[in-house]
């Protein structure tokens, strides 16, 4: 039997919004399995707790098919290899994200050679969205209904 494509999608999804959903969808054409990864790194500030970032990730990929949802701690190479994962999906959204991202990937790919490290293009719209971005609006009350799926928007009503 040809070896299944399982592909890792880490982030802290601090909360996932509209544009890492569109990453997600462009990723399973790729694969047989995606695993949103949540990272729950406790050097990192994050303001929704793991659970519920997990919690509404399941919520809005639910009945996709082929897709997981975890969190995990420590090295993402060490849990790409736990989960037998053949490739890491990251998205790029403008050049500001491309040294980080060129440096972890090649990083990783140290650790672990055996992975490769795929970066993906979100749809134009999506381009300047951005979790922490959108925590900003709704801090301040504002409207977050076309930047993240409605229990996100609900979710962060409640928790700011
Ligand atoms: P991290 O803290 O690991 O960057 P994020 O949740 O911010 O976690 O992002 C996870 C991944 O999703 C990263 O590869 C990031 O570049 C990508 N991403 C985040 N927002 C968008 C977006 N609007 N369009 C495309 N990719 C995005």
């Amino acid at each position: 039997m040809p070896k299944k494509t399982i592909g890792l999608y880490p982030g802290s999804f601090d909360p996932v919004t509209y544009g890492h959903l569109d990453i997600a969808k462009r990723a399973l054409k790729m694969c047989d399995e995606l695993h949103f990864a949540v990272v729950e790194n406790p050097n990192k500030r994050s303001d929704l707790p793991v659970e519920e970032r997990v919690r509404l990730i399941s919520a809005v990929t639910k009945g996709w098919k082929g897709v997981k949802v975890s969190s995990f701690q420590g090295l993402l190479v060490d849990y790409a290899k736990e989960m037998k994962a053949n490739l890491i999906f990251r998205g790029l959204r403008a050049v500001a994200d491309f040294e980080y991202e060129f440096q972890m990937a090649l990083i990783n790919r140290s650790l672990h050679p055996g992975i490769e490290v795929v970066f993906l293009v979100p749809n134009e719209k999506f381009i300047f969205l951005s979790s922490s971005a959108i925590k900003e609006v709704a801090k301040l009350k504002g409207s977050v209904k076309g930047f993240v799926p409605p229990v996100v928007a609900k979710s962060l009503k409640d928790f700011f």
